[in-house]
């Protein structure tokens, strides 16, 4: 999954990156207003963690045009001032949840897990057909055959993104948008390079799940 952070304070949002990457999610990080709104309308994220008082458009601003763009994402405000009006003003424009500074990063990666969670929680793998994907090991096993296989972390996002979208085609820029997403150093022909992994992966474990390549539109798991 894959998380923004819009803060100023390059090294704090370092520091949360670092804590939430430990947590295996994808993080981009954002240090000003217009880039920050930029990213969050861009429509990859899961999760946005957004400060309020920013450099150029504050967080209250690109939090109005996010939920006026109708984005399924979750959002915690971030932010030094403490008054209720603030922590109003932030759920009223439909904040998720609000941390105050200074905070410690492990009740931030407590509140992530707990926005991204949600009916996920009592599971630690998803399941599609006889493919089951298991997050604890990082690994792929079928439920005919028994066979497991590790699969790395690249390899565990696309394969993530299939399973919940089960004979849907993919295209190349959604797959490329949601996996490498601002990644500038994703090269054309990495996609190509994990789908054959994957897909002697899948071989591997013998499962009866597969990923189809559709002429001229893209991927599509069934
Ligand atoms: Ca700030």
């Amino acid at each position: 999954m894959r998380i923004l952070i819009v803060e100023d304070e390059c090294a704090l949002a370092e520091l949360v990156a670092d804590r939430l990457k430990r947590d295996r999610y994808t993080v981009d990080i954002s240090n000003d207003g217009e880039e920050g709104l930029d990213n969050a309308l861009s429509g990859i994220y899961d999760l946005i963690i957004l400060d309020i008082m920013l450099p150029g458009i504050d967080g209250i601003e690109i939090l109005k045009e996010i939920r006026k763009n109708n984005l399924d994402v979750k959002v915690i405000m971030l932010t030094a001032r403490t008054e209720l009006e603030d922590r109003l003003l932030g759920f009223g424009n439909g904040a998720n949840d609000y941390v105050p500074k200074p905070f410690h990063t492990e009740e931030l990666a407590a509140r992530v897990n707990a926005q991204l969670n949600v009916g996920k929680a009592v599971t630690d793998s998803m399941t599609f057909m006889d493919l089951t994907l298991d997050y604890g090991s990082s690994s792929i096993r079928s439920e005919v055959t028994g066979e497991t296989v590790d699969v790395n972390h690249k390899e565990f996002q696309l394969l993530e993104y299939f399973m919940n979208n089960p004979g849907r085609i993919l295209s190349r820029d959604m797959i490329y948008d949601r996996i490498w997403g601002m990644d500038s150093e994703a090269l054309s022909n990495n996609l190509e390079a994990y789908m054959s992994f994957i897909r002697k992966k899948l071989r591997i474990i013998g499962t009866d799940v597969s990923i189809k390549t559709v002429r001229n539109m893209g991927y599509k798991m069934e």
